[in-house]
């Protein structure tokens, strides 16, 4: 038997988990192993897998990630020296978790990408 999908669980409110955000399309949570003083991730409540599954049916709720991720990001004050959105896709880019995510990340400076 396959375990149950980590973010699905936190969804269906089966993973006790404080939710930041939540609409009919997506939800927001901290990031349970913070790699920035913020450290948010924005999902579907619909599972996909990653980018890789996307197509035309999911416009609304692509636009709904991004722009749900940049108001928590001027939510958490951090519009004026910047963020950082990052969605890792498939074993090369570490994706660990195969229910697409928006990491958003923010409150220190970080490494410039492939510096
Ligand atoms: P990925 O490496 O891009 O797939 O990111 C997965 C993220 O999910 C990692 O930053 C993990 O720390 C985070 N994560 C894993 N399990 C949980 C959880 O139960 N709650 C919140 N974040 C989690």
């Amino acid at each position: 038997m396959t375990s149950p999908c980590i973010f699905c669980e936190i969804i269906a409110g089966r993973q006790p988990t404080e939710l930041l955000y939540q609409d009919d399309l997506v939800t927001a949570f901290n990031d349970r192993f913070p790699k920035a003083p913020v450290h948010i991730l924005v999902i579907p409540n619909k599972h996909l897998d990653s980018i890789n599954s996307l197509s035309d049916e999911y416009q609304l709720t692509i636009s709904r990630l991004i722009l749900t991720a940049r108001q928590l990001a001027y939510d958490k004050g951090l519009s004026e020296d910047g963020y950082r959105l990052v969605i890792n896709t498939g074993p090369n880019a570490g994706q660990s978790v195969h229910h697409l995510h928006v990491h958003l990340l923010g409150g220190k400076a970080m490494p410039l990408m492939g510096g």
